[in-house]
Order: C-alpha cells, then structure tokens, then sequence
C-alpha cells in the first residue's frame, strides 16, 4: 500500500533485529537500558518502550521528566531513569515514581528535600559522575562531599552510579576513553564502599557496546544503535533502520529553461523540467539544509534531488528523468537510503535527522 500523506513507518521486526544484534555482544548477566528520550529519536517512544520491554530489557531512560510521566501513563511500570534532572521537576519525578539522575551538589540536596517532604524512603536515584564530557556530574573533587552525604540521606537510595562517554565511536580517541573508564570505576570504588549495598553501574551508549566491551559493567545504555544505526559504515550495515519517512507527489509542474522553482528564485531550470512538490518541509524536520540538492527523496527506486530552497509545509524534487505521477510515494530515509548517509552530506548525524521529525508527520507502526 503506498502512502497518500506524510508517514514515518516505524518497524517492530527491524528493533528486534537490532535489540537481539546489540544484545548478542552482552554477556549474559549485562542488563539493558534503552533510551527512549525525545520521542523514541524521533519515533514512537511508546510503541518502542513497550516492544522492547517484551524483548527483555531491565530499564528505560529518557532524558526529562515529561517524557517519563508520558510512558506512565501509557502503561509502563519498569523503572525509568530521567537523564536531565531539572530542580522544577523533582515533584513530579517522585508522583510518577521515575528515578532521577543526580548530578550536582545543588540537585542531591533539593531532591532529598523533596523526597523528604513526600515521605519517602529509600527513594532509587542514579548518581552521575563527569569524567571528561563536563556536560553533567560529579567530578572526582566531590567525591569527599558524596561519601559524607550519601549514607545519611534516609530518603534516598543509590540504585545506580554511572557517567557518559565523550567519544565511544572514535578509534583515535581510545586513549580518552579508557581514561574515563578508569575514572568512572575509581569514582564509583569512591561512592560503593561507603554504603551498605553494591549499586549497579553504567558508562556505555551504543558505540561502547561495540567498541569498549570493558565498560559493560552491570548495564548499558543503548539508543541509537536500537533505532538502527551505528556511527560507523560496518555497523549501519549490521543494524536495520527502523523508522522510513515517506510522502506523496501532490503536483508535477512542467517548467521550461530558464524557469525558477521556490522561494527566492534558489533554482533555475536548466532545460524543460519536470519538477514535484512533496508533502514535507521544514515544520516536518526536513531542514532547509538539504535544499538546492544535498538531500534527496527516492521515487520508483531514483533518487529525485532537492531543488531550490525547503519551504515550511512543501518542498520541491526534480523528477525530469523519473516515471512518476501526482499520488506516487516518495522516500526520504529508510533502509534505501539510509538516515546516516543522507545526514552526513547535510554535515550531520543521524541523531538530529531522526529526532527532527516533528510531530506533524503520522507515525504508523508496522511489522508489530
Ligand atoms: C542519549 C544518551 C545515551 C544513548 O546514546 P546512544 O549513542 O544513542 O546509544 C546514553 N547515555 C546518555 C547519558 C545519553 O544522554
């Protein structure tokens, strides 16, 4: 069935696939995180959530508190780490019974306050440590304020420690890397000894499950990996895509030499053109990036390139050597054309390309 609006096809057998292949490089007793932040990158989080809890996995994370109270309410009772504490939203964390990342002196203390004054007691929170992308976390000069703290905050209990590689996915920054393996276990050695139980520990996104096996520890996080790619060549081509966006032809203009298509006159014909206007632009998440030709759409197998400039609800492909009509489907990223391949020659990275799709495009689930 070919589509007649904008869809982004989300497909349940593709995450399998990738779940079982990322799983396959774990040993045994290594748990499994997955991220499901910002719209499951870009696709259904929900649908994602729920079909990789059934596949096994120990933990969800997502990156703010809402996204978190959104799985709740669809129904999700694993635990749910949120990445992104923000000092508003500690309330709200503990009514939906989502466990917290705490990252600074100031957070630790407002959300003991917090569980304090709802009564809690050993209250899961997940203690993160900096060891070299100073984003967030502890650094290893608060260890002293940590050991001192930790045991007597009743309200709390640390039922992870764990910290988040700069560049997993860079063979010439190994050096780098296992210097913050080290220091993730000599920070979490810090904390372990002085409480009564072994919190589990983490360090790894998915380029460390592939590259740095020593930093399995007892979890890993993986997200991109899940939705299908791998920062490098030789993964992409093991892991399988999961969401395809896919639009429709609403009109073929004939236009002849000389003739300029979209906004501020950006392309000229340079013979008679048959040119399409596709259903998708800017307020989809198709950045004006990949006008004038960097990006492309696949019509009846043929790449069609981006003329002239993305417009917000429309842009514009030629079609000159394609057999094509209005109705016929057209593909942006899929499994043809592979989201790192069309986000490099935007000079970015899958990440941003799948997480940009705004909500505006149906995602249909498919393969369940
Ligand atoms: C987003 C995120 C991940 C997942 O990283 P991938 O490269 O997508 O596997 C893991 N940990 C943290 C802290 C994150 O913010």
């Amino acid at each position: 069935m070919q589509t007649q609006q904008s869809v982004l096809e989300i497909d349940l057998q593709a995450l399998t696939h990738n779940y079982k292949f990322i799983t396959a490089t774990l040993s045994e007793e290594t748990k499994v995180m997955a991220v499901v932040k910002a719209f499951g990158y870009g696709s259904d989080a929900i649908a994602v959530a729920r079909k990789l809890i059934d596949l096994g996995v120990s933990y969800v994370a997502v990156a703010y508190a809402d996204e978190g109270i959104a799985l709740r309410k669809a129904g999700i009772t694993l635990p749910i780490l949120v990445l992104h504490t923000l000092p508003i939203h500690c309330e709200r964390i503990i009514d939906a019974c989502l466990e917290p990342a705490i990252y600074s002196s100031d957070i630790l203390a407002h959300f003991h306050t917090v569980a304090q004054k709802k009564k809690q007691t050993d209250y899961p929170v997940h203690i993160k440590f900096n060891t070299g992308l100073n984003r967030l976390g502890f650094g290893k000069e608060e260890l002293p304020y940590l050991q001192e703290k930790l045991p007597r905050m009743n309200a709390l209990k640390v039922a992870s420690l764990f910290s988040h590689l700069v560049a997993s996915e860079d063979p010439s920054e190994a050096a780098f890397t296992q210097h913050q393996i080290k220091q993730f276990k000599e920070l979490a050695d810090g904390v372990e000894k002085i409480l009564p139980h072994r919190p589990w520990r983490h360090q790894s996104n998915t380029s460390a499950i592939f590259n740095y096996p020593e930093a399995h520890f007892d979890m890993v996080r993986t997200g991109i990996g899940l939705y299908g790619y791998g920062n490098s060549d030789a993964l992409n081509q093991k892991l399988r895509p999961v969401a395809t966006l896919k639009t429709v032809i609403t009109q073929i203009h004939e236009v002849a030499a000389g003739e300029t298509v979209g906004y501020n006159r950006a392309y000229t014909a340079a013979g008679p053109e048959r040119i399409a206007t596709l259903a998708l632009g800017h307020a989809d998440g198709i950045s004006r990036a990949y006008g004038n030709g960097v990006g492309q759409f696949l019509i009846q197998g043929t790449p069609a390139p981006i003329v002239g400039n993305v417009c917000m609800d429309m842009l514009m492909v030629n079609v000159t050597n394609i057999d094509c009509k209005a109705g016929d489907e057209a593909i942006f990223f899929g499994s043809e054309q592979p989201a790192a391949t069309l986000s490099k020659r935007a000079h970015t990275i899958p990440y941003e390309l799948l997480t940009a799709i705004s909500q505006r495009v149906t995602r249909v689930i498919v393969n369940a």
